[in-house]
């Protein structure tokens, strides 16, 4: 299976990723590492804690950068015109105090039709691309027979896609201390941040397991292994998991019907108040005000 389709899925990709990648399409069949001259020696990370709360010096900044191909000019007018990004992006500057700004590049250029959806590093942008909505939309169409059910699905997807790349964004800017792999914590933070927000955003928090299980559907056994990202079927399962413990009478039927077996459901109220707990503590210097939810309500 080709690298470029499924290499950095929900095209979350930072930039060692997408430099990875480029070694491995580049050198074919026989990838030459490329050995570093010199590794760094691990430094003790600046976290501040509550009494020392961080200053607010930055913020989340949208662009909707001109679309250069014509056939994403219709999804452009849905997101604007639904401004659930703008929702998003506004309830993350109410909620975080950060160091810098970061921007959030909504866009089909900057490397997209390679890259897809990742956080350059170096600049300090999130790049949300057209491309990936545009494959989120072929995929719910199937499924779904509405226009608006399907716009709904593709805007749900793209905002756990941005809160995925804030997540990395946060970890860098941060310099916050993790111990698991940096993608399953991105997937973590952008599943819990949509549950936290409350007025139906959980939904979308769904709508992102669902896409990860159509894309699990059409992967073949060879998916690699060694890939940076879980599985996308254990993607899918990990965000249920989080929603399902966040409230598990409201979601009963995700066991129900089977969507979240109950083998994994048992330990899901543990999963999600733990996680919670734990981005409490990660997160607590720089936040405005705890109370707040992340996010306005949802349109
Ligand atoms: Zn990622």
């Amino acid at each position: 299976m080709s690298l470029s389709v499924f290499g950095c899925f929900l095209s979350a990709c930072s930039d060692t990723e997408i430099a990875q990648k480029a070694v491995r399409t580049e050198q074919g069949t026989q990838p030459q590492i490329a050995i570093p001259e010199e590794v760094p020696k691990p430094q003790p990370l600046p976290v501040p804690t509550q009494a020392s709360k961080a200053r607010d010096l930055g913020d989340f900044k949208l662009v909707y950068a001109s679309v250069e191909k014509p056939e994403y000019q219709n999804l452009e007018q849905v997101f604007k015109t639904s401004g659930q990004i703008d929702s998003l992006v506004a309830g993350l500057n109410k909620t975080l105090a950060l160091p810098t700004d970061i921007t959030i590049r909504m866009t089909d250029g900057s490397n997209c039709s390679k890259s897809g959806t990742h956080y350059r590093l170096s600049q300090k942008e999130i790049v949300l691309c057209y491309q990936d909505a545009s494959r989120y939309a072929q995929e719910f169409s199937k499924h779904l027979k509405s226009e608006a059910e399907i716009a709904t699905a593709v805007l749900d997807v793209s905002s756990w896609d941005l809160l995925h790349e804030t997540g990395h964004a946060l970890i860098s800017v941060l310099q916050l201390p993790i111990t698991g792999r940096e993608e399953d914590v991105a997937d973590e933070i952008a599943t819990l941040k949509l549950i936290e927000a409350g007025n139906g955003w959980d939904q979308a928090a769904m709508n992102a397991a669902k896409e990860f299980a159509y894309t699990a559907q059409q992967q073949s056994s060879t998916k690699e292994l060694w890939d940076v990202h879980a599985l996308d079927q254990q993607r899918s399962y990990n965000i249920l998991c989080f929603v399902y413990g966040s409230n598990p009478k409201k979601h009963a039927s995700l066991v129900q019907k089977g969507t979240l077996p109950e083998a994994r459901a048992n330990t899901c109220v543990d999963e999600y108040a733990q996680k919670t707990a734990s981005w409490n503590t990660l997160l607590s210097a720089y936040l405005k005000n705890q109370a707040r939810p992340i996010t306005t309500p949802k349109s």
